[in-house]
């Protein structure tokens, strides 16, 4: 009755201003188109609701079709059981490359993985799923090869099909939106996307790139071809793949990376499987203070046969690491040694790194310590967690997410909500690379199907 009544509200108050407006057309120019759309938005609504309500339907929306999203959503199609009602996945992505995200988009075959082709399988909980299908297509890599991107974004196009033919056969919907979201609102128990409700959300857009303008993925390096100098800013993976795409478009001029420490990337070895060593900390650590932490790790490494076996030892153990410190440690850590992380944990293939040392030998390449500011710079520092995109001032608005302790990432608040990857950086810090990522999405989607189940 209240509905009904609400909507002869609406309808006389709309029918008042188009009347008037009709002889007195100076005034009520835009009031009575504007209640009648709210009115047609709340019918729209009421409507799905209802047809919610009365079926056995569930609906699952996906923000953002990366890599992460796809694994989310292979892991709903594949394990979704029929018994739970009909499913319903609509996908929303403003690009128009689905699933490779700017990882796996560029068209560069010397842009290669900076994990083992046997580590970077992202689905069926096995880790050694891209390499078996590498071999399937006739690829002749070996389980230690860090393969081209590109092939890696070929891989992740074939899981969407094999997807998508598992949705068909166990008939369900799949819609996909080109669209970027920019508000999910919460209504009663669902989510409000784009003019649908859903059950559930899983929000897997990304982290952003800094300074857009500036930003290597952004920027087309033929347009620096003519400078007599380019200045990269930045010493990480990104700035390799900046150097390496320069040496392929044959560009003569010299290069400058510039960083604070000035310290490159450093490049993978691989070891005898045998080759293992302890790992540096063990969770108690956590209550030392930050330089006791500090030395304990570095002595670790400097006592290892190699510092890399330490930091795979501390691999498995990162995110509860992490975890356990407080606000304070967290945010220390990022300002003083997250740098120096990066370029020692993100490491590079070998045949890269030796790309960059010989055109450091030959003197096309230098790398400059110290801040930089009187240069036209490429931007290669990376992602930027600063959040600052319009969709999620309008999630925190909307108390569907909340920052982290850190500001460095997103928390969800409401059950059935969920985000992926980079966006749980400061809860989980080691939630960027394909292996962690792919386990996150996993036990979103089993909590996802556990709920729909009930
Ligand atoms: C250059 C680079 C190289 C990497 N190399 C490796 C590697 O070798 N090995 C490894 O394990 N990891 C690697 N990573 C890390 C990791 O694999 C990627 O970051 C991963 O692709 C992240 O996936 P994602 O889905 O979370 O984000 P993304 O891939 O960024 O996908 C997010 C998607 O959401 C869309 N989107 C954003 N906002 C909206 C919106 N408002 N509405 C609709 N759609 C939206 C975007 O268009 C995009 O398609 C690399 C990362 C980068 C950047």
């Amino acid at each position: 009755m209240g509905h009904a009544l609400g909507f002869a509200r609406d309808s006389l108050i709309a029918f008042f201003c188009f009347f008037t407006h009709s002889i007195l057309p100076f005034i009520f120019l835009t009031t009575g188109s504007s209640t009648t759309k709210k009115l047609l938005n709340r019918i729209n609504f009421r409507t799905k609701l209802i047809n919610l309500a009365t079926t056995n339907e569930k609906h699952v929306a996906i923000v953002g079709f990366g890599m992460s999203g796809l694994i989310a959503f292979y892991n709903l199609v594949k394990n979704y059981p029929a018994s739970s009602g009909k499913l319903v996945v609509r996908i929303f992505e403003k690009s128009p490359s689905l699933v490779k995200g700017t990882a796996y988009s560029t068209k560069n075959p010397n842009h290669l993985l900076n994990v083992l082709a046997s580590r970077m399988g992202v689905v069926e909980e096995d880790v050694e799923h891209f390499f078996k299908w590498l071999c399937r297509k006739g690829y002749s890599y070996q389980k230690t090869d860090f393969v081209p991107r590109q092939i890696f974004g070929i891989y992740l196009e074939d899981i969407l099909q094999s997807a998508l033919k598992i949705a068909e056969e166990k008939n369900i919907f799949c819609e996909f939106r080109s669209k970027e979201i920019s508000e999910i609102t919460e209504r009663g128990n669902y989510f409000w996307i784009d003019g649908d409700l859903h059950h559930s959300c899983i929000l897997a857009v990304g982290p952003q790139l800094k300074d857009s303008k500036k930003s290597f993925w952004r920027n087309d390096l033929e347009n620096y071809l003519s400078d007599e100098e380019i200045h990269i800013l930045g010493c990480g993976l990104t700035a390799i793949d900046a150097v390496i795409s320069l040496r392929d478009l044959k560009y003569s001029g010299k290069i400058f990376l510039h960083s604070r420490r000035g310290i490159l990337s450093k490049p993978h070895k691989i070891f005898d499987s045998q080759e293992k060593v302890e790992s540096p900390l063990s969770l108690e650590d956590s209550d030392l203070t930050l330089s006791q932490i500090f030395r304990k790790f570095v002595n670790a490494c400097k006592k290892a046969p190699d510092w890399r076996l330490a930091f795979d030892a501390f691999r498995p153990h990162t995110q509860k690491f992490w975890m356990a410190l407080n606000a304070e440690k967290k945010k220390r850590f990022l300002r003083h040694c997250f740098r120096l992380w990066n370029v020692h944990r993100h490491r590079c293939p070998e045949s890269q790194f030796r790309v960059v040392e010989e055109m450091i030998k030959s003197g096309k390449l230098r790398i400059e310590k110290g801040r930089v500011t009187d240069k036209k710079l490429i931007d290669c520092t990376g992602f930027d967690y600063g959040f600052e995109s319009e969709l999620i001032k309008n999630l925190v608005k909307n108390n569907l997410v909340k920052f982290d302790e850190i500001h460095s990432g997103i928390i969800p608040q409401r059950e059935n909500f969920y985000v992926t990857a980079g966006l749980n950086f400061g809860s989980l810090f080691e939630i960027t690379a394909a292996p962690d990522i792919s386990l996150h999405c996993k036990r979103i989607v089993d909590k996802i199907i556990l709920s729909l189940h009930s």
